[in-house]
């Protein structure tokens, strides 16, 4: 809505009542108005975020029983999977993202946008603030508030930079689109800088020594696509300097790409040993400046800083501020990311719910939280708990990390409680942590299935507008679908992730692939299977279009190496 409209819409509110709703400053008058059948059953519905989760969740959802309201500092989607590839323009920017508008015209213009970033959320009247993303004076940094009934909180994650200093001064992040043609142009730049005149070879190598922080996927897939690019294309635009170049991958745990199986971790480091990219494992940031990044080797213990031309960092996400606030608001201000019950309704509060990075466990830091919850119980370093200490332990990992404790009670249950056991069946006094942890790492292995990526975001919002579509027959059939009648406690089947796989591309037409079943692909076959899988998720016919171009046209002309 025009943010200074005095636009009058009519709608209801969850209690069923008839109200007129004064969009332009956000009040909700009490003034019972006559509006039509149809009308009367729509339910306001206020989408935070275009990203995976918000965009999958407008697709199917059934916009004649709501009154649909979108805010999003992104007036587009952006294939995320892609992001890797515009850093080295073997895709343009353009070619991977959908205006939301677009998407919106397919609905009927049912759904309204607002291109405003939301700063809070007030969960207690039903509001949230917003304020425009637009710097000039016509728009000016105005705020705004809207009113909802249902609030769909959508908003991603952001960088994690673990407030390492000199990051943020000194480091390119791949997250968002512009971050891609920011890395596209400072590599550019980075070889125009060492083919100046005057500079000694030492200079030459240094502006040629691009870092990446992170062994994760997008980190690896970044370095896989720069030294294509490199031996591909730029090797013979600067060839004075071809040898010069160095990519270094620094990773702080053992593996690179330690989320994946053994075989694709491996494999991916033997082919970068092969293509000369450096991976140094076990090593932590400590800084980074504008000429150096210095780093602690963790076994040695020793601080060595090396000289970069480029950082690109890339070790996770964090909430989002107006996340993190609204978290406090409600109880859940120790945790990490939002709590949601299987049916992705915020814990404690009615009728929020969350989808996404927002609210999608990082497992990787659940099994080293939950491994320091466990270390700070053990106060005497025996090893072992006693019963009410480990009970304690498990609280305290469930109050943290809800989202375990369907693992732990479904049927991973018996690891855990078989600890509490002797082989005979015998309560135990203490409980071992080593069993503990081989209990864990059951936990771990299915918790792989709750990673935060696109895949659980989109499923997520698929199926909460598949929750939303049905919810007037559930109204109307309060004890439930004919097949939940006798428990008579639920409307909807719990939220259930199936996981379709993953991909890592790994460079030189190249990449591996953990597919459902625990089978695993790597190879040149891989890598089509690749092409084929993102050029068939692609939200439109346009992008695919663009994908696909943008790819033939990089086999035959190659990458364009200009700086615009
Ligand atoms: P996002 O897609 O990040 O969307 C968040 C939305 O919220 C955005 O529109 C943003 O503008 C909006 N927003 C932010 N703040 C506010 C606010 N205050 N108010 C309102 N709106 C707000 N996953 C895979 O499954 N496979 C891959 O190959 C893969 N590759 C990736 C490569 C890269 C480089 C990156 C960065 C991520 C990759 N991911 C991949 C992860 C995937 O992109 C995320 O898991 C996914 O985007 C999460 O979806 P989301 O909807 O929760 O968040």
């Amino acid at each position: 809505y025009p943010a200074c409209s005095k636009l009058l819409v009519l709608c209801t509110l969850s209690s069923g009542s008839l109200v007129a709703y004064s969009e332009s400053q956000t009040d909700v008058s009490n003034t019972s108005v006559k509006i039509d059948e149809k009308d009367c059953k729509k339910r306001r519905v206020v989408v935070l975020g275009t990203g995976w989760a918000g965009i999958s969740f407008l697709k199917d959802l059934d916009v004649s029983t709501h009154d649909v309201q979108v805010i999003s500092p992104r007036n587009y989607f952006a294939f995320t999977p892609l992001l890797p590839s515009v850093t080295c323009g073997t895709v343009e920017a353009r070619s991977i993202v959908e205006p939301v508008r677009n998407i919106i015209k397919k609905r009927n213009g049912e759904i309204q946008f607002c291109e405003a970033e939301c700063i809070k959320i007030d969960a207690a009247n039903k509001k949230i603030l917003c304020r425009s993303t637009f710097d000039n004076n016509l728009v000016g940094n105005e705020e705004f508030s809207l009113g909802y009934d249902y609030l769909v909180i959508a908003v991603g994650a952001q960088v994690n930079t673990f407030n390492t200093p000199g990051v943020v001064e000194n480091c390119h992040f791949l997250k968002e689109v512009e971050d891609a043609q920011k890395i596209r142009r400072s590599v550019i730049d980075c070889f125009e800088k060492a083919v100046l005149p005057g500079l000694s070879e030492e200079e030459r190598r240094i502006n040629l020594h691009f870092v990446i922080v992170g062994g994760g996927p997008t980190g690896v897939e970044f370095a896989a696509e720069l030294h294509d690019y490199v031996q591909e294309d730029l090797v013979n635009l600067y060839p004075t300097v071809k040898d010069l170049v160095k990519i270094t991958v620094i990773q702080s745990g053992d593996h690179i790409l330690n989320m994946f199986d053994e075989r694709i971790s491996s494999f991916a480091e033997q082919k970068f040993s092969r293509d000369g990219i450096e991976v140094q494992t076990g090593c932590r940031v400590i800084s980074v400046s504008d000429k150096e990044i210095t780093m602690k080797l963790k076994s040695k213990g020793e601080v060595c800083s090396v000289p970069h031309g480029l950082v690109v960092w890339s070790t996770g996400v964090e909430t989002r501020p107006v996340v993190k606030d609204f978290m406090g608001q409600i109880g859940q201000g120790r945790r990490r990311v939002l709590a949601t019950d299987e049916w992705l309704r915020v814990k404690g509060c009615a009728d929020v719910y969350a989808l996404g990075d927002c609210a999608t466990i990082n497992q990787r830091k659940v099994m080293e939280d939950i491994a320091t919850i466990f270390k700070a119980a053990d106060k005497d370093n025996s090893g072992a708990l006693t019963v009410k200490e480990f009970q304690d332990v498990i609280d305290d990992i469930l109050e943290r990390y809800p989202q375990v404790e369907h693992y732990l009670k479904s049927k991973h249950l018996s690891d855990v409680t078989d600890l509490l056991k002797d082989p005979e069946g015998n309560a135990r006094d203490e409980v071992d942590i080593e069993g503990f942890k081989l209990a864990l790492s059951h936990v771990d292995s299915q918790m792989k299935n709750l990673p935060a990526t696109a895949q659980v975001a989109a499923q997520q919002g698929a199926y909460l507008s598949k929750c939303f579509n049905r919810r007037q027959q559930c109204e109307d059939n309060p004890e439930g679908p004919r097949r939940f009648k006798g428990s008579g406690r639920h409307q909807f089947h719990p939220f259930r992730y199936k996981h379709l796989g993953q991909f890592a591309p790994l460079g030189g037409e190249q990449a591996a692939a953990e597919l459902p079943g625990d089978w695993v692909s790597i190879g040149h076959s891989t890598q089509w299977l690749w092409y084929s899988v993102y050029a068939s998720k692609q939200v439109s016919w346009r992008t695919r279009l663009l994908v696909v171009s943008d790819w033939t046209r990089r086999f035959i002309f190659g990458r364009d190496s200009s700086r615009i």
